[in-house]
């Protein structure tokens, strides 16, 4: 579902198909569409041709090597990527570390650290979860005390997702305990391979080990890795969340699973008939599609805002809690229409088969893997339940 836009972000869409069309290798955008897990060779690959291209950092000013698009821009290549099955660009160190250290970090900071983001050299992961700190971010327990030219680090971060593959963790620790939750609190980059450091997976309701905990004891990390000032870490952790939350609507991601909903609608028959002429179902499918052309709307009507100089509110919550709405009861549907099939999703279960010869109808265990998978959509980046209470507060003023 794509909508009428000026002519040269038209223009920036053809190219960005073009693009698309002639460098994403067939295999990864299969694997992408029926949901399997990519290896990290797999996505080091797809940032290296994005960047050959000055397409990775596309968030980023051309002075730190980024493509510096316009948020209209950024919506337009993730859409696109989505509509593609491309993976997608791993947030971590492109949206979230990026533009900290471009606002906050020292000189040699960026100096060290911008160049091996974009060129493949660090993975990063984000440490500011803990047992008892999600939600309430400020909580966090992790400690560093200051000892001559070192921290040194005790403590656990927990949903570190890819953290497995990470050589560089981000983190919040706490450098003064004795001051108010947030004051205390310090941002530090923690090189993964200081010894100290333990990863351990935890595999999700899809089988995957896609997050982590990750253990600290006695971890030296020194000074210079300190970023912005001690205890000043909450105001760079927050500007980074604003970040972390671009693209919030995932309305791409949700329009290249309506597609998969409605060949599997049309595949599957029921009483006779394919499932797509069932009128209650049909009438679902109906209801999910308006919504995202509603939210679709709603969010160029955002990024237009943004355009003109409007920084994001609340508004961004509405995002946020819609779009992760849609994309659930897309995947529900999908699962409903494929019935026990969705069952058979991880690998084991299959023995041999694979997702070119899967049993049962098209796509079956894609949607099964999407259901289970995407149910973490309404916890991070804020839970649901969490952007509830910021658009109460602050767009109903209740
Ligand atoms: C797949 C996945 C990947 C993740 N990746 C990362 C990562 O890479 N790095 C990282 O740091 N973190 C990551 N997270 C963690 C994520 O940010 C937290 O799970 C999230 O913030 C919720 O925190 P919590 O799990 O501690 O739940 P809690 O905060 O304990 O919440 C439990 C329940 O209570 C509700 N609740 C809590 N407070 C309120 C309130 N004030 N009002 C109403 N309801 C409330 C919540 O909505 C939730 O339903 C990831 C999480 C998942 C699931």
């Amino acid at each position: 579902m794509t909508m009428t836009l000026a002519p040269e972000d038209e223009a920036f869409r053809a190219e960005v198909r073009q693009f698309l069309k002639d460098r994403l290798p067939a295999h990864l955008a299969d694997k992408v569409r029926l949901n399997r897990e990519l290896t990290k060779a797999e996505t080091e690959q797809w940032h290296a041709t994005l960047q050959e291209k000055g397409w990775l950092a596309g968030n980023w000013p051309t002075r730190f090597g980024g493509a510096g698009w316009t948020a209209i821009q950024r919506h337009i290549f993730e859409e696109e990527s989505a509509l593609a099955h491309a993976p997608r660009v791993l947030p971590f160190g492109i949206a979230m570390l990026g533009p900290v250290l471009q606002k906050f970090g020292s000189e040699a900071q960026q100096q060290r650290f911008l160049p091996r983001i974009l060129d493949g050299t660090d993975w990063w992961c984000q440490g500011y979860s803990e047992p008892g700190a999600g939600s309430d971010l400020a909580s966090v327990r992790t400690t560093a005390v200051r000892d001559g030219d070192h921290y040194i680090v005790n403590g656990q971060k927990t949903w570190t997702t890819l953290g497995q593959h990470a050589n560089w963790i981000f983190c919040l620790v706490r450098t003064d305990p004795a001051a108010k939750a947030q004051e205390g609190i310090s941002f530090l980059l923690i090189d993964m391979t200081s010894p100290g450091i333990t990863v351990r997976p935890i595999v999700l309701l899809d089988g995957t080990p896609e997050v982590n905990e990750v253990f600290f004891d006695e971890v030296r990390v020194p000074v210079e890795n300190l970023v912005g000032e001690e205890n000043k870490g909450w105001t760079y952790a927050k500007y980074l969340l604003t970040h972390e939350r671009t693209n919030i609507a995932g309305v791409g991601f949700a329009t290249a699973s309506l597609a998969a909903l409605k060949r599997i609608a049309r595949a599957q028959v029921a009483n006779g008939r394919p499932l797509s002429e069932n009128p209650l179902f049909a009438a679902r499918i109906a209801e999910v599609e308006i919504e995202l052309m509603a939210m679709a709307t709603t969010n160029l009507r955002m990024l237009a805002q943004a355009a003109a100089g409007q920084a994001p509110g609340a508004e961004s919550s509405m995002l946020k809690l819609k779009g992760t709405q849609i994309r659930q009861a897309i995947n529900d549907l999908a699962r409903r229409a494929v019935g026990p099939w969705a069952l058979a999703f991880p690998s084991e279960g299959l023995e041999g088969a694979n997702d070119e010869t899967p049993p049962g109808p098209p796509e079956a265990a894609a949607a099964g893997r999407a259901y289970l998978n995407n149910r973490k959509l309404s916890i991070y980046g804020g839970s649901n339940e969490i952007q509830r209470g910021i658009i109460a507060k602050s767009l109903l003023g209740l």
